[in-house]
């Protein structure tokens, strides 16, 4: 499967840096070698203006959050529509930095991708285990439930990705070992089965301070089919060393 390496800004990034990174990345892509899916999702106004700096070169946009509902009185909020409509193919949904800091629950992040399909949208749903969940050895039937709990029914593999991002490895420098990671993986790919049409191709991304030094092996361990990545996307030659380390 060819992977996908994304990049989320999260809330990061004025217009001069989100634009100077943007086009430092187009530059790299359009200079060549053989590169990944890429997609990058910075914060909601960037949008127009990176995707403006993307047009034309194989880099795709994605928005990092939407609304259950396409338009009406939601004061601060995005739409799915108004993602799409700004340029994005994709949209992060149920990121763990979202459920704890909105306190979204799985049903919320179900109607969320609902309306990411309505629109057009690839869902990017992220699942993950918290540290005392895994420690008291609940990882798996915390991912399952997430999976169960946030999917709709009637996806098909092209309109959604998993982001598999461990809690306590986002932004902390630590890593499940490739053993871990291959077991949720394998783990996630039947829970898909059943629930989405041709579940052995949706794309399984591994999350959680994914850097240009552990890239290579993180992104060999069965059912990688690619990253997303926090911090290290926030420069354009660790993105890139990611990317290569896909390719
Ligand atoms: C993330 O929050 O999606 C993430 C993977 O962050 P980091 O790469 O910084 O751990």
């Amino acid at each position: 499967m060819r992977k996908l390496i994304a990049g989320n800004w999260k809330m990061n990034g004025l217009k001069a840096d989100g634009v100077a990174l943007a086009k430092e990345l187009v530059r790299r892509a359009a200079a060549g070698s053989p590169a990944p899916d890429l997609l990058l999702c910075p914060p909601a106004t960037l949008l127009t203006l990176v995707a403006d700096v993307v047009a034309g070169s194989n880099i795709r946009l994605g928005g990092q959050d939407c609304h259950t509902r396409q338009r009406g009185a939601h004061t601060g909020d995005i739409s799915a529509a108004m993602l799409r409509d700004a340029g994005c193919s994709h949209v992060i949904l149920g990121h763990s930095e979202r459920r704890t800091d909105h306190h979204e629950s799985d049903a919320l992040i179900r109607a969320k991708v609902k309306a990411a399909r309505e629109a057009g949208l690839v869902a990017i749903l992220c699942v993950g285990e918290t540290a005392q969940e895994r420690d008291a050895g609940r990882c798996l039937d915390i991912v399952s439930r997430q999976i169960a709990g946030s999917l709709p029914e009637g996806l098909s593999a092209a309109e959604l990705v998993i982001a598999y991002e461990p809690i306590w490895a986002i932004g902390t420098g630590r890593t499940p070992t490739p053993a871990e990671i291959a077991a949720v993986h394998a783990h996630l790919r039947v829970a898909l089965e059943g629930r989405v049409a041709g579940a052995a191709s949706v794309r399984l991304l591994y999350g959680g301070s994914v850097k240009p030094n552990n890239a290579w092996e993180l992104l060999r361990i069965a059912n990688v089919d690619g990253a997303l990545v926090g911090g290290a996307s926030l420069d354009a030659a660790d993105f890139w060393a990611i990317a290569e380390a896909a390719a």
